[in-house]
């Protein structure tokens, strides 16, 4: 199939592409269009005009600030694996970079594209709400942030306006004693994840922070999640209780059956094997 005609425009500035947005209730944001171009494709989505926001250098940077990094929304997957920005989160960012779908995707896709999509068997999604990663988001009424975790209402759901878009991806400053783990499992390499668990645990400040996602669910964070492991130690990889990971996660919300439940507390517990390992 073939998408519908649409019009196209670059816009080189963020308050260019708001304007193109506010006027244009049928135009849709391309950024590295690898989910929206098969969405034309499909017709799933018929816009009259798509705005191309990735030549706008202010969604490309990367700043610093004393809470933390700030990730502009077009940067690519490529450029975080590659170590081009930096790496805030030692290494863990390159690590969850590289393991999206195959490079020629990597190249184009972008993090702020990934993220708005908020596809639950995305990785940036799980791997930023265990980071507490926050976004930037900009619109006629400027700019505000909002905690990643609220920001994602559901499956493919957000709290984004029509006439707003994610300018940047914000990653809390954490102390160096901090670890983190992610596992990711699907059934061939780089594909979407039947599940994903990704964990961030900062023993000196007592912090703790789960998220599990795959498949077609909402992902599920948990922030205190202690009472899962039969040891006091979440250092204790072993001791996370699988069956009540399972539990937990359907007392959450988590709508899956019992394998798909399963599977998730099972990356769970990977997760936090990896991060114990570094
Ligand atoms: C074969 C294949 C395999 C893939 N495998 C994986 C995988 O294993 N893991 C994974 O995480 N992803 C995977 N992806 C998805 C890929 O990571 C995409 O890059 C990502 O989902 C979307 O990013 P994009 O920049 O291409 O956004 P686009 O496709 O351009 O846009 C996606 C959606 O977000 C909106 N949008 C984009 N940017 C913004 C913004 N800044 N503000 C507001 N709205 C915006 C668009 O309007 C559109 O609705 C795969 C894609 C393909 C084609």
């Amino acid at each position: 199939m073939k998408p519908v005609a649409f019009d196209y425009t670059r816009p080189r500035s963020i308050s260019a592409a708001l304007e193109l947005l506010d006027s244009n209730p049928n135009a849709k944001i391309l950024a590295g269009g690898q989910t929206l171009g098969p969405m034309l494709n499909l017709r799933l989505v018929q816009p009259e005009l798509l705005i191309d926001i990735t030549r706008i250098p202010e969604l490309a940077a990367v700043t610093e600030g004393d809470d933390g990094i700030g990730i502009g929304a077009c940067v690519t997957h490529a450029a975080i694996e590659d170590g081009r920005i930096g790496e805030p989160a030692n290494g863990y960012l390159n690590r969850v970079a590289s393991g999206i779908a195959y490079r020629a995707v990597r190249t184009r896709g972008t993090i702020g594209g990934s993220l708005s999509h908020a596809d639950p068997a995305a990785d940036w999604l799980a791997a930023l709400l265990a980071l507490n990663g926050e976004l930037e988001i900009v619109g006629a009424n400027g700019t505000r942030r909002a905690a990643l975790d609220a920001f994602v209402t559901g499956a493919m759901e957000t709290d984004l306006g029509p006439s707003e878009l994610v300018a940047a991806v914000r990653i809390p400053k954490r102390s160096r004693a901090i670890r983190h783990g992610y596992h990711k499992i699907c059934r061939k390499t780089g594909e979407f994840a039947d599940a994903i668990g990704a964990v961030a645990i900062d023993d000196k400040k007592g912090e703790f922070r789960m998220a599990a996602a795959g498949g077609s669910h909402a992902p599920i964070v948990f922030t205190d999640p202690r009472h899962l492991f039969r040891s006091a130690d979440p250092m204790d990889a072993d001791s996370f209780d699988i069956e009540m990971g399972g539990a937990a996660l359907r007392d959450a919300g988590m709508n899956a059956d019992d394998y798909d439940l399963r599977l998730r507390a099972i990356t769970l517990q990977r997760a936090v094997h990896d991060a114990v390992q570094r």
